[in-house]
């Protein structure tokens, strides 16, 4: 119970607490200990809520609510533009701090890690001291907090970081899972998202450890393969490592996903948005040296639920123009899809190596592919040095996108 025990395994797991909200207030110190809202198109009335601080969300702010809603929940709301360089560099700055104590430091999105400290530590005790003296630094040096979760898991590593916020810690060992996970909702799983919960309360599964109490042949039965993986994960038998940024497998998918700072209302707005996203994901594809074989585009309407769609290419690309087009195909392909949209991802699918051999369409112009080639390393080149919105299609000039680093997602 005292956590003196050798174990095989240390993981951590760190989360920056209301990371945008937290980065604005570290860069303007008069926002401090404020209900702040970051909002896309703080101007219009229409503006969409990005993230929110520890103060807003306690009277209800959401993500994905327009300023309007927002200000509702408290007229002492403070909204602000979102900065999102400046996220980029607090993410970069927090794995370097993760880097002086750990080997192995996966990054989970822009405001998460997990690290591995089983080389050098051997007991919970040392691994909880570790965990508040990364949470101290990081609060030093950045002026931002993080929640640590300290286990012998991934999945719990992760799921202790949500349990206690802002700026604490919490052990979740073989000794103490039991008692501090089996009472949770099952959502507080990694993977469990609204649909898996619902179909799981029908069956009358509402904690993690009545989940973990299953016969998981049942669970597979119902759910395929993620009802054996929620099985694993809900016993604590998760074993996946942490896995530096070198030894990650290949990208099973490249998506770009995010809210735009106010709702897509037309076909046009959507098409522009679209090009806008997938533009990102050939560039990233490209980053990768991957040329993707299909195209996945999922839609959120305003009442917040998912749509997805997904189809195969008839030639492999890594062209955010042709991305594009097999996105919007599958948007307008729907007749019944929802306008207006809050938010909209473009995911490239059924990636394959550039290099790897691959049937040549003989309908296609090779040479065009070629020419398209060169100009996207031109252009890539440009951006690469001026940023990402350096060179734009002339069809997006003047669309007021503000395109987010934290809706890209790479699926191993
Ligand atoms: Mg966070």
């Amino acid at each position: 119970m005292f956590g003196g025990e050798a174990v095989e395994k240390i993981i951590l797991h760190s989360d920056a607490n209301s990371f945008f909200a937290s980065v604005e207030a570290a860069l303007d110190p008069s926002l401090k200990g404020k209900a702040v809202a970051v909002c896309g198109a703080v101007e219009e009335r229409h503006g969409i809520v990005l993230a929110q601080s520890i103060q807003a969300r306690r009277w209800g702010v959401k993500t994905g609510m327009t300023v309007a809603e927002a200000k509702k929940c408290t007229p002492n709301l403070t909204v602000v533009k979102p900065h999102y360089d400046m996220y980029t560099k607090y993410s970069k700055a927090l794995r370097r701090i993760y880097n002086d104590y750990a080997f192995k430091v996966e990054p989970f999105g822009l405001d998460e890690c997990w690290l591995d400290l089983s080389t050098g530590i051997k007991n919970f005790k040392d691994g909880v001291y570790v965990a508040e003296t990364l949470r101290e630094q990081v609060k030093k040096e950045l002026d931002i907090t993080v929640s640590v979760g300290v286990s012998f898991n991934k999945i719990f590593a992760k799921l202790g970081s949500d349990l206690k916020k802002p700026d604490a810690v919490t052990l979740i060992s073989p000794q103490n899972y039991k008692e501090k996970v089996f009472p949770l909702p099952v959502n507080a799983l990694l993977g469990v998202g609204r649909s898996t919960a619902a179909a799981l309360k029908k069956y009358g599964i509402k904690t993690v450890g009545a989940l973990a109490e299953c016969n998981p042949d049942f669970l597979k039965q119902t759910l395929g393969k993620a009802g054996e993986t929620l099985w694993i994960y809900a016993n604590g038998l998760e074993s996946s490592p942490v896995l530096s940024e070198e030894e990650h497998p290949p990208v099973k998918s490249v998506g770009n996903g995010m809210t735009p700072p106010a709702d897509l209302k037309t076909a046009d707005e959507v098409h522009a948005f679209i090009l806008w996203l997938s533009l990102e994901v050939g560039r990233r594809l490209r980053e990768c040296g991957l040329l993707c074989g299909g195209v996945s585009l999922s839609l959120r309407d305003t009442a917040l639920a998912v749509k997805q769609y997904q189809a195969p290419l008839k030639q492999a690309t890594d062209n955010g123009g042709d991305i594009a087009a097999a996105a919007y195909r599958l948007f307008a392909g729907k007749a019944g899809a929802p306008l207006p949209l809050r938010s909209l991802t473009v995911t490239a699918i059924n990636l394959v190596d550039i290099r790897a051999p691959m049937q040549i369409d003989m309908f296609c112009d090779n040479r065009q592919t070629e020419k398209r080639r060169a100009l996207n390393r031109a252009v890539d080149a440009v951006c690469g040095r001026y940023g990402q919105n350096a060179l734009l299609p002339a069809s997006l000039f003047g669309k007021g996108f503000a395109l987010s680093p934290s809706g890209q997602s790479f699926q191993r």
